[in-house]
């Protein structure tokens, strides 16, 4: 890789160093054996050229010494005595040489005078010195010097020559056997010559293939060495560069290689490309700020910085990038280090987190060495205790806190911490400004490895508000939140203790139950507020006539619960019972209104009528319920026949849910009359439960029971379908039309779809609204409030008139009877009873009456059961009565007999009609 090889080319240089001198040596020893050979070249070019002039003196003096004979020519003999110079100063040299001792020098000018190239001849002295005896120089010299009596013998046939050539003349047989000693001189000579000369140049030839050999073989071995050497090198070169790549590529950060001038990458490591999901090829010319989100250009070598690495699918790792520059040969280069850091920034953020949630918790947070000496608080211990951080430090948290009891913390507590265990609990701590507070603290421990306690971390919260709303939700568990008296379950408890009180000490215990008359009247009269005013002043009434000792609880709306302890019999509490219906007869002013209220009181006491405190309470509501129920304002003790009626009522709510299904209902309908002529105007429907074994039930016991389960509205439309369907019958037989009552509970009336039953049900029979009047207690009206007045306005729209029953006992507000569809008037049978003789009945009355006129309204009297009855109230102008005086309640064919005499099997019935009186 051109990169990885540019990575190493400095430390490679070096490395190839040792290469290029071995290489430099070898070359140098090449041309210097190459340069040896020469010089043997030379010197045996040299042999073979001296040879060679030696040869051809050789020859040319026996020529010359042969034309010297014949003719006898001087410039024969000078020639002659020239070449054979040549040889004999050869002949010399060889000597001289082959001497051992000799003067370099003249042996030097010796050759040269033989014209020997002088190049050749210190190579020939050389050889001649150290190698005769070589191969083919010792056949050679052999030779040579197997020539020299023959050459010599040619010097002296020369100087023969000469003296007989001086002397006259040679003799022709003298001149032949001369010249044969010449002849035989050559033909000896000659083939030594030629040995001499193929000696020579076999040597020459041997020298030159030896030299050629040597030099090839050394060039070979330094050729071998140096190849080995390189082998060698390069290995260790390749090894290192692997070694190089391996620790590149297994680095556990991301390296990346960046050109300094283009910002563009230059290589990268694995690492780099695993975490950026791209090949290195793909990341090599890239542009390196494109790895991250933000820019790095200005981040300065050598410092660290911190940035987004971006990856495959663009994950983001947080990175710390540290770079430094180098260079590659002239390559300016930036080597960046990416590390990861996403746990370095993941545990950051965990403690940027714990820091601002230990900073915004509630909980004061106190940290603290192993000597329980503060380190650190956060803001809320500083809200709640006043101490700052910096004023806490080095004391002891544990110092300024208590055990509830006062004593300072135990020991435990940090043993049991020690011991690997959180403490929780609850302390008394001191605030800067010195006031204590409670507060519930959780200590624990933070530890070493070798869980020696390091640090405490305790946390604490301010229970003070707690603790008093605790005290606030136990007291309202146990007590009646309007009148502070104890609730049901508190006052069973409380019971519960005096009859283990009474029975260890033999005495009595008696339970009271007081339940207001007619309070519900006043609640649905006036407001629930001043409702509730008045049983707080009842309560308080009721806990003025008792003692310490004993306790009064509130179980009900209007139910009073009163223990009394320490009697002796359990009519011992009579006194006590009067005094408690005396005050509570009196009148209470609540606001401006006078409010007169009665009471109900039963009495049951330990051990007569019952052993357990829920046997005696509901002992005491059976006995109050009979009060109630025979004369109001009165006590009645306990007797077991109560208890017959409790459960007679419980029994009778099971049993209502399945009258309408069984059919059980029928209705009667009370003739109203015109007093004055006495005759039938109106009839009231009158509702009764024909109970399968109880036989009739009348609506005082069964409505209330209705209207608490929920199902009054349901039979209020049976009654409202059923006298509707009457009245159809009616018509039909061909009575007089006359009007009928429907009594209408509070609950129907409030109802959305109130006035839509009514209509549908008149339109579904084709009946005109005239012929319904919708009897509403005043007490209903009142509870209603704006919704009466929305309804009595529809009505009145759809032409229905309405009468106010039962007027005069609730407590009314008059604006009421000015409703557009109030039409009667009915006057409550309580007012009616006391006629003519009790003064405040008459006057009650003929207030009544005289309203009722001044307002337009019908009056119909209720209950009228004496002849005095009836005058009386005809003379206070009443129009309309109803009473036993008439007549019973009837059912639905006496109506009609006695309205068409005519009609046949007129029963004989105990109807009474009183003739009308004239005035
Ligand atoms: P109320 O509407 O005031 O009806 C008059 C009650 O007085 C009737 O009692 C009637 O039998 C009784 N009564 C009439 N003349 C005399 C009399 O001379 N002397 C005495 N002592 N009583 C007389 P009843 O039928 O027991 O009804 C009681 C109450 O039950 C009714 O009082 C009415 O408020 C309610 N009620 C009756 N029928 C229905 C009904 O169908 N629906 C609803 N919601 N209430 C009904
Ligand atoms: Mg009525
Ligand atoms: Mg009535």
């Amino acid at each position: 890789m051109r990169n990885a090889q540019t990575t190493l080319q400095r430390p490679l240089s070096r490395r190839l160093m040792p290469l290029v001198y071995a290489l430099v040596a070898m070359v140098g020893l090449i041309l210097a054996l190459t340069w040896g050979a020469l010089q043997v070249q030379i010197t045996l070019a040299g042999f073979l050229n001296g040879e060679s002039l030696w040869s051809k003196a050789q020859k040319q003096s026996v020529i010359d010494l042969d034309a010297y004979a014949v003719s006898g020519n001087a410039a024969d003999i000078d020639s002659f005595r020239r070449n054979y110079a040549v040889l004999d100063s050869d002949r010399w040299a060889r000597d001289a040489i082959a001497s051992g001792s000799f003067d370099h020098e003249k042996v030097m000018q010796a050759f040269e005078r033989g014209s020997v190239i002088p190049a050749a001849i210190p190579g020939m002295i050389f050889i001649l010195e150290h190698f005769p005896s070589a191969p083919h120089i010792n056949e050679a010299l052999r030779a040579w010097y197997s020539t020299d009596d023959a050459i010599a013998e040619l010097a002296g046939i020369a100087r023969q020559l000469q003296a007989a050539h001086a002397g006259g003349g040679l003799s022709g047989a003298e001149l032949t056997r001369q010249r044969e000693r010449i002849y035989t001189l050559n033909n000896y000579i000659g083939p030594r010559t030629n040995i001499f000369s193929l000696e020579i140049a076999l040597g020459a030839s041997w020298v030159s293939e030896i030299l050629f050999g040597s030099v090839l073989a050394a060039a070979c071995i330094a050729m071998l060495l140096w190849l080995r050497m390189a082998r060698r090198i390069l290995a260790s070169v390749r090894g290192t560069e692997e070694r190089y790549r391996l620790l590149f590529d297994s680095a556990a950060d991301a390296i990346v290689m960046v050109d300094e001038t283009s910002g563009r990458i230059l290589d990268v490591n694995r690492t780099a490309s695993i975490w950026t999901g791209r090949h290195a090829n793909e990341l090599i010319g890239d542009r390196f700020v494109h790895l991250f989100v933000q820019s790095i250009s200005g981040q300065q070598a050598g410092r660290a910085a911190t940035n987004t690495l971006l990856g495959l699918g663009g994950i983001k790792r947080p990175v710390e990038t540290q770079t430094s520059l180098a260079t590659w040969g002239n390559l300016p280069v930036r080597q960046a280090i990416i590390r990861d850091i996403s746990e370095r920034v993941a545990i950051e953020q965990e403690r940027r987190v714990a820091a601002e949630a230990l900073a915004s918790i509630v909980e004061g947070v106190i940290i603290a060495d192993a000597d329980r000496r503060v380190i650190s608080t956060n803001a809320a211990h500083t809200d709640i205790t006043g101490f700052t951080s910096v004023a806490l430090q080095g004391k002891r948290f544990d110092e300024s806190r208590r055990l509830p009891d006062g004593k300072p913390l135990p020991k435990s507590i940090w043993e049991d911490i020690a011991a690997g265990r959180n403490w929780l609990g609850e302390v008394q701590s001191t605030r800067n400004d010195g006031s204590s507070y409670p507060e519930h603290l959780s200590i624990s421990a933070i530890r070493d490895t070798d869980n020696q306690v390091l640090y405490f971390v305790a946390v604490f919260t301010n229970i003070h508000e707690a603790k008093l709303h605790q005290h606030r939700l136990e007291h309202l568990a146990r007590h009646d939140p309007l009148t502070g008296l104890v609730n049901r379950a508190e006052f069973e408890r409380r019971c519960s203790e005096s009859i283990a009180l009474a029975e260890r000490e033999r005495l009595a215990v008696v339970v009271l139950f007081i339940d207001l008359d007619a309070f519900k009247i006043v609640n649905d009269s006036y407001s629930h507020a001043i409702g509730d005013r008045l049983l707080v002043k009842v309560a308080d009434r009721i806990s003025r006539q008792l003692s310490e000792s004993d306790v009064v609880g509130r179980i009900g709306g209007d139910e009073f619960t009163v223990l009394i302890n320490r009697l002796s019999l359990r009519e011992d509490a009579r006194p006590i019972v009067n005094r408690l219906l005396a005050t509570l007869s009196e009148p209470l002013i609540v606001d401006d209104y006078e409010v007169v209220l009665s009471a109900s009181i039963g009495v049951a006491g330990y051990p007569l009528d019952g052993t357990d405190s829920a046997t005696l309470i509901a002992n005491a509501d059976a006995a109050m319920y009979t009060a109630k129920t025979e004369e109001r304002n009165t006590f009645r003790f306990y007797t077991p026949m109560m208890h017959a009626d409790t459960r007679r009522r419980l029994q009778l709510a099971s049993e209502l849910r399945l009258a309408l299904s069984r059919n059980e209902f029928h209705l009667l309908y009370q003739p109203s009359i015109e007093l004055r002529t006495g005759r039938i105007v109106a009839v009231e429907a009158l509702l009764r439960w024909q109970h399968p074994e109880r036989g009739e039930v009348l609506p005082g016991e069964f409505i209330p029971v209705a209207e608490s389960l929920g199902m009054i509205r349901r039979i209020d439309e049976w009654v409202m379908q059923a006298v509707c369907a009457q009245i159809q019958v009616w018509d039909l037989a061909g009575m007089p039309p006359i009007r009928v009552a429907v009594n209408i509970s509070a609950r129907w009336f409030g109802h959305p779809a109130f006035v839509d039953g009514v209509s549908r049900t008149l339109q579904s029979r084709q009946l005109s609204p005239k012929r319904l009047l919708l009897e509403i207690t005043e007490s209903a009206m009142l509870r209603l409030g704006d919704d009466t007045e929305r309804t009595m306005r529809t009505l009145h729209g759809l032409g229905i008139e309405v009468a106010v029953d039962d007027f005069g006992t609730g407590y009314s507000s008059m604006a009421y009877l000015k409703l557009p569809a109030v039409a009667y008037l009915k006057i409550d049978r309580s007012f009616v009873t006391g006629l003519p003789g009790n003064a405040n009945d008459a006057a009650i009355a003929e207030a009544m009456l005289a309203m009722s006129r001044s307002l337009g309204l019908g009056t119909i009297a209720e209950g009228i059961e004496t002849e005095a009855q009836h005058d009386f109230l005809l003379r206070a102008g009443c129009a309309e009565g109803q009473g036993y005086l008439y007549s019973y309640p009837l059912k639905a064919d006496e109506i009609l007999h006695l309205l068409c005499p005519n009609q046949p099997q007129f029963p004989v019935s105990k109807l009474r009609l009183v003739p009308p009186k004239r005035s």
